[in-house]
């Protein structure tokens, strides 16, 4: 739901698989598809906000497993993503839209730090916040720090895009052909029917606050811009 007073404004996922097409790095056709269609909602007066993961560099935990220590690794994986959110901001400007990178962890020639006050001007002003660095802390995961900017941006929802599913089933769609798609779910039923949407930590952060979310495919044409205009093409899920 949309606040009466103020144009749509959303908070975005995308995880960093999808920026690599596949492989490590960046994947920059992938990345101007998805900008182009970020442009699209954004003329249209949505307000949107977006955070990339990291995971087409490094994830901590895997690293960890390959004899790293977890927060150093953790640290790689939050620099990955600012990868990610330069490659978006490019694309996206090369579109025409202002876009403006704020990272958790300073580095002010390349970005502005996260500063909440201003990140909602620049939203306000239209222009697009891409959130790098993940929260700045190891530990936490893109997914966590999705659900807490979007409350800090208060944001009308979280738009958690997937890569491999076009939203929440009974089970894994490609391992079992019985798994049902939900339309629409609590964060309550969620929880009791053990379905994995997001991590623990966004999830909570989500129900306790009242957040809602919606998981959908970002694969199939148009997906972005419809998610973004607040088109209900993936699962609901709600407090
Ligand atoms: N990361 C972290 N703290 C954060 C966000 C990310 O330590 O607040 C690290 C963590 O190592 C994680 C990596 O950055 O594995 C990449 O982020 P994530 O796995 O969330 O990316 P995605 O899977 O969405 O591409």
């Amino acid at each position: 739901p949309t606040a009466p007073d103020r144009p749509r404004r959303v908070l975005l996922k995308m995880s960093g698989e999808v920026f690599g097409g596949g492989s490590v790095g960046v994947d920059p056709g992938v990345v101007k598809g998805i900008a182009a269609q970020i442009a699209a909602a954004v003329r249209e007066g949505v307000q949107v906000a977006i955070v990339v993961g990291g995971g087409n560099f490094f994830r901590g935990a895997e690293l960890q497993t390959q004899g790293m220590e977890r927060t150093r690794a953790d640290y790689m994986g939050m620099l990955g993503t600012v990868m990610n959110c330069l490659a978006l901001q490019n694309f996206l400007e090369a579109e025409g839209v202002d876009t403006r990178v704020q990272t958790a962890i300073e580095m002010t020639q390349v970005a502005e730090p996260y500063i909440p006050r201003k990140a909602i001007r620049h939203l306000e002003k239209g222009r697009v916040v891409i959130f790098g660095a993940g929260a700045g802390m190891p530990f936490f995961t893109t997914d966590t720090v999705a659900a807490q900017r979007a409350l800090e941006m208060k944001c009308d929802e979280v738009l958690m895009s997937k890569s491999g599913v076009d939203g929440v089933y009974s089970a894994d769609p490609h391992k079992d052909p019985t798994a049902e798609r939900y339309e629409h779910l609590t964060f309550g039923e969620a929880l009791a029917k053990q379905l994995r949407i997001a991590d623990a930590a966004a999830f909570s952060l989500c129900m306790e606050n009242g957040l809602s979310m919606m998981v959908f495919g970002m694969q199939a044409e148009g997906a972005i811009t419809q998610a973004l205009r607040g088109e209900r093409i993936g699962t609901i899920v709600t407090a």
